[in-house]
């Protein structure tokens, strides 16, 4: 099956990273999301991307303003009509993914692959809303979508062989490299990611270090090329803490409990780098 059109559901960092990738690979995309500003918004961060890749000289100007032009936004999920293939990149909460699902397997031609990027939500839970589970599957970029190589590509129980070979090459054209997975809360990412961000920020929260030395220890004492609290901001407060009650409910272990203080920060709009504060400020 010929992939030429393909849907992205939300505008948001991810969903505009993803919508970047497709178009640059030759995809004709349909981004979609509730609110005109939010796409418009999705559409100016992948305008801004692909200036700053024409300054630092890996594009030039013309190839920027086709990979743009490939990309058409909408507010309206029957849209999605003519789509070959779909990827969900909607905010992390399972009863809208549900709604969605459900609504994509109404609207799209029976043969198309619906697929989520979600952090942690079994893949197979989402599969039983809708009539095809055997053509829904995980596609789990990372953060940012257009640097990071990395797909993991998550199959769930009812998922065919078919589907996994198309997202799987699917990625390669995209030229990311996948990683396979099976579904259980987390998958592989942040089944091993999330907890060690809970656990610094744990280390804040018993004041065993100030946010710059936690990332300090992690950045030169384990050289990764960020602090665990600065990714967090990176990638969303709401993001993680939603990710950790997955873990939390789906195995059930204390181990997985999210930090107080994660809660704390969410639950008072501190969201990371997207709201300006986390555990970092980002208002100047
Ligand atoms: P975000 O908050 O930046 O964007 C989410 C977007 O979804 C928003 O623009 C919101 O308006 C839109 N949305 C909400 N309801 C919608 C609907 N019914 N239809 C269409 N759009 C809708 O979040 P994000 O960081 O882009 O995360 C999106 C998904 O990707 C989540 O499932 C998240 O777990 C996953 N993910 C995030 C990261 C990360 O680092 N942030 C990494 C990998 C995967």
């Amino acid at each position: 099956m010929e992939i030429k059109k393909f849907g992205v559901i939300g505008a948001g960092q991810m969903g505009n990273g993803i919508a970047q990738v497709a178009a640059a690979s030759g995809l004709e995309v349909l981004m979609s999301d509730i609110r005109e500003e939010f796409t418009e918004k999705g559409r100016a961060a992948i305008a801004r991307n692909l200036g700053r890749m024409v300054e630092k000289g890996k594009l030039d100007q013309g190839e920027a303003d086709d990979i743009l032009a490939r990309v058409k936004t909408t507010v309206n999920l029957d849209d999605m009509k003519d789509v070959d293939f779909v990827v969900e990149a909607a905010v992390e909460r399972e009863d809208l993914k549900f709604k969605i699902f459900q609504q994509l397997d109404h609207v799209c031609r029976a043969h198309v692959i619906l697929s989520t990027n979600t952090s942690s939500i079994p893949i197979g839970r989402i599969a039983a809303q809708t009539t095809r589970p055997g053509k829904v599957i995980g596609m789990h970029f990372m953060n940012p979508v257009p640097v990071m190589k990395l797909v993991e590509v998550i199959r769930g129980l009812a998922t065919s062989e078919e589907t996994f070979r198309l997202t799987w090459d699917l990625c390669k054209k995209f030229n990311k490299t996948p990683a396979e997975a099976n579904d259980f809360p987390g998958f592989i990412a942040n089944r091993i990611l999330m907890p060690m961000i809970n656990e610094a920020i744990f280390c804040l929260y018993q004041s065993v270090g100030k946010p710059e030395d936690i990332d300090t220890v992690m950045k030169l004492g384990m050289n990764h090329p960020m602090g665990p609290l600065a990714l967090a901001d990176l990638i969303g407060l709401d993001t993680c803490l939603a990710i950790m009650e997955t873990l939390y409910d789906g195995f059930k272990d204390s181990k997985y409990r999210p930090c107080p203080l994660l809660r704390k920060y969410v639950e008072s709009g501190w969201l990371g780098r997207k709201s300006g504060k986390g555990f970092y400020d980002y208002s100047k």
